[in-house]
């Protein structure tokens, strides 16, 4: 799924340490990924490129490459106990990135915008 590709992307873009800043063969192909994006490119059009990048991190020793499955396990486990109600979205629609309220406020590096709060529905 691309677009869970691109919120795993969106997420590791907004860690300093993570390969797709550090390693400058990844970090191009990621922002020309990005770029395309706001450019009003199609998920189906990159989903060639998120194969690309995801062989590239895969190959670079990052085991989970863009799997989804990191992506939600921070948010899953970031309260305490209590259910979240409102998490941290990206705007855009483009990418399904989510964080939990109250953590630190990362742009979304996609869309190059803040995080927009947004209430879940039970
Ligand atoms: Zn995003």
């Amino acid at each position: 799924m691309t677009v869970d590709q691109l919120a795993v992307l969106c997420r590791r873009l907004a860690d300093d340490s993570d390969a797709v800043r550090t390693s400058p063969e990844i970090r191009g192909l990621a922002e020309s990924i990005v770029a395309r994006v706001r450019s009003g490119v199609t998920m189906a059009e990159l989903a060639h490129d998120f194969d690309v990048l995801e062989e590239r991190l895969l190959r670079a020793g990052h085991a989970a490459g863009l799997s989804p499955v990191r992506s939600y396990e921070r948010l899953l486990n970031a309260g305490d106990g209590h259910r979240v109600l409102e998490v941290l979205a990206c705007p855009g629609g483009t990418c399904a990135r989510i964080e939990a309220p109250g953590a630190e406020l990362a742009p979304c590096l996609v869309h190059r915008q803040p995080m927009v709060a947004m209430r879940l529905r039970s």
